[in-house]
C-alpha cells in the first residue's frame, strides 16, 4: 500500500509551528496522514518568557530547551520529531544576530536550500507550507525560510540537484501560511470593544495594518476548531517563549474559535486540479 500522503511545515523558530500551523497539523495527523515539521533556527534569540526562569540561567542553553518544547509541541500535535536545519537565531531586524555568521540569515543560500532538500527528500511530503515573501511580519528568519523553501521545493524534484541528498521528490502543492488582514482588523476591533490589548496594535483600518495578507490572496481555510485545544496544548509546550499569562493563551473563551479557529494560507502552486477557494490543503490529492 502507499504511504499515507503527508504534509511538511517549515518554520524559522520553535513555537511557530504551533502558533501558525498546529490547528492543521492536528487535524491532518488525526485524519492519519503523515505530518512533520522542519525548523530552520534553534531560536537562541527569543525572549525567556518561562514562569520562574532564571533568565541568565537559561540563555546559555535556550537552543537546548527549545528543542525539547520543540519535541513536546510536535508530540501533542502527531508531528513526529524535532527536524532542525541547524542554524542560529538572527534576531529582529537590524540587531546583532543579524551578522552572526552561524545565522540562518547569514546562511550559504545553497547549503541551506540542500539541508532542506534532504528533509524533504527524506520525508517525501505531498504538501509543503512555507511563509510569504514578508515572512508574515518582516523576521529575517521567516525572509529566509520562504526564500529557501521555495527553491528547495522545485530543486527538490530535479535529481541532478543535490544527488547527495537522496532521490527526487515533486511536492505537488506549495502554500504560504497567511493571517488576513480583515481577520486581524476584526479581532482586534473585537479586543479593543473589551477593553483588552491586542497583541496585532490599534489600527482601525485595513490600510493601517502592517502584517498578514490581502483577504484577495487568500485561497484556502481549513476549519481547525475542532482541534483549538490541541493546538493551544502545543503553544503551552513552549514553556520559555509563551507565558500563561500571554494573549496566545488567553483569548477569552467565545472569541477563541474566530481567532484561532481557521488557519489560511496561500496556494503558491498546485499540479492537481483543485479549484480555489479551498477549505483543505489535500484538495485534489484525495
Ligand atoms: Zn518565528
Amino acid at each position: 500500500m502507499a504511504d499515507p500522503l503527508g504534509l511538511m511545515c517549515v518554520h524559522a523558530h520553535p513555537d511557530d509551528e504551533s502558533i501558525s500551523t498546529g490547528g492543521v497539523l492536528a487535524r491532518y495527523a488525526d485524519e492519519g496522514l503523515r505530518t512533520a515539521v522542519v525548523t530552520c533556527t534553534g531560536g537562541e534569540l527569543g525572549e525567556i518568557v518561562g514562569p520562574g526562569m532564571d533568565v541568565d540561567a537559561v540563555r546559555p542553553r535556550l537552543a537546548e530547551v527549545r528543542r525539547d518544547e520543540l519535541a513536546a509541541a510536535l508530540g501533542v500535535l502527531g508531528a513526529g520529531a524535532p527536524r532542525l536545519l541547524g542554524y542560529r537565531d538572527s534576531g529582529m531586524v537590524g540587531t546583532d544576530g543579524n551578522s552572526d555568521p552561524a545565522s540562518f540569515w547569514r546562511a550559504p543560500f545553497d547549503q541551506a536550500v540542500g539541508r532542506l532538500v534532504a528533509q524533504l527528500r527524506e520525508f517525501r511530503p505531498d504538501v509543503l507550507v512555507t511563509y510569504d515573501a514578508f515572512g508574515g511580519y518582516g523576521h529575517p528568519d521567516h525572509v529566509q525560510n520562504h526564500r529557501i523553501s521555495l527553491v528547495a521545493a522545485e530543486a527538490c524534484a530535479m535529481p541532478a540537484l543535490y544527488p547527495e541528498a537522496g532521490p527526487a521528490w515533486r511536492v505537488r502543492k506549495l502554500y504560504f501560511a497567511a493571517i488576513p488582514k480583515t481577520a486581524i482588523l476584526q479581532a482586534t476591533a473585537e479586543l479593543r470593544r473589551r477593553g483588552l490589548p491586542s497583541p496585532f496594535g490599534d489600527a482601525e483600518r485595513v490600510e493601517d495594518i502592517p502584517m498578514g495578507a490581502a483577504d484577495e490572496e487568500v485561497t484556502t481555510t481549513v476549519d481547525v476548531v475542532a482541534w483549538l485545544a490541541r493546538k493551544q496544548d502545543a503553544m503551552r509546550a513552549h514553556v520559555s517563549q509563551i507565558s500563561p499569562d500571554s494573549f496566545f493563551l488567553n483569548v477569552p473563551e467565545d472569541l477563541q474559535q474566530a481567532a484561532f479557529g481557521r488557519e489560511w494560507f496561500i496556494r503558491q502552486r498546485s499540479d492537481v486540479p483543485a479549484p480555489v477557494p479551498e477549505d483543505d490543503l489535500f484538495a485534489g490529492l484525495r
